[in-house]
């Protein structure tokens, strides 16, 4: 089966500084670098790296070509990547000072630009059995889930970055709702009857990460491996990609999660997002 992931790609422009600059104040970074991050493309590179097969659906502007090389080399089939002509590729600015207290302005761009007709072209090819990826970095997750589940596939939502409304747009399509524990505790903060989806995975950063299946009522809980993180960034898109392969391989709720969880674990261990997702074999590896 082939894992379909409409997702977010975007460039992470990262400046460490002393200090953030205040408003009207200006600041020489110490340092500048460049990365690919964007939920979507994390997950995408987390999926392919698992061993999914994995289709990125999405949109750049035009230029950035290392970005598809980038994604290609770390095994995402980057087909149906529309490059749009009137738009920027998404764009991230992030500030980080001496303490990894951080400042972000995200640019959505192309990533909330793609029409529905090059979704439905693109998606033409989804068969039962495969697996859907959204996050809420994309406009079109409502029309993509409705797609996939003609189809016969299923579809895993991750509620991030958190939008009611996005959510219960989607929700009726969703097999497998994903937050982290803040996304949890707004939603049920807001719902209180309950969800309409199979299974929900809640992940709770250095505390592990828990399944319930809302059909049969039965959950698993696991732990997380201790390490010293040094860059929490892109660790919940490495537990869902990871997470999402598993379970499009065949494999049960609780290997999946331990999987996903070594997956997330070695990620937090390195600086940077998309490119910090480790390996499938390291993975085996560190669980060994
Ligand atoms: P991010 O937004 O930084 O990508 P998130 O908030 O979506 O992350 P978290 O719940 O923080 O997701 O983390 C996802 C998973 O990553 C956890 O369930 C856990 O398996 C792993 N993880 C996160 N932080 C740590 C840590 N300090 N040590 C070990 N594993 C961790």
């Amino acid at each position: 089966m082939a894992i379909w992931n409409l997702g977010s790609i975007n460039i992470d422009h990262v400046y460490r500084m002393d200090k953030l600059p205040r408003p009207g104040e200006t600041l020489a970074a110490d340092s500048y670098s460049i990365g690919l991050g964007g939920k979507g493309a994390n997950q995408s590179i987390a999926a392919a790296q698992a061993g999914a097969p994995t289709h990125h659906l999405g949109a750049m502007g035009q230029g950035d070509d290392w970005v598809i090389d980038r994604l290609q080399a770390r095994g995402v089939d980057t087909t149906y990547i529309l490059r749009l002509a009137d738009q920027v590729t998404g764009h991230a600015l992030i500030l980080l000072d001496g303490s990894a207290e951080n400042s972000i302005i995200i640019h959505p761009g192309a990533n909330r630009a793609l029409a529905l007709s090059a979704l439905e072209n693109a998606m033409g090819a989804i068969r039962p059995g495969d697996i859907l990826l959204l996050q809420n970095e994309t406009s079109l997750q409502a029309e993509a889930a409705r797609i996939a589940r003609l189809a016969g596939a299923r579809v895993i939502y991750s509620a991030a970055p958190f939008d009611l409304d996005a959510l219960q747009a989607v929700m009726p399509e969703v097999s497998i709702l994903a937050m982290n524990e803040g996304e949890a505790q707004q939603l049920f903060a807001a719902i209180r009857e309950p969800l309409p989806v199979e299974g929900l995975l809640i992940t709770r950063g250095a505390e592990g990460a828990e399944y319930r299946d809302l059909k049969t009522g039965q959950s698993w809980h696991q732990p997380a491996f201790p390490v010293t993180p040094v860059d929490t960034t892109g660790a919940g898109d490495t537990f869902a990609g990871y997470f999402a392969a598993a379970l499009d391989r065949g494999d049960g709720i609780p290997e999946a999660l331990r999987l996903a969880s070594g997956a997330a674990a070695l990620k937090v261990t390195r600086q940077g997002a998309g490119d910090a997702i480790p390996a499938l074999s390291e993975v085996t590896d560190f669980l060994a």
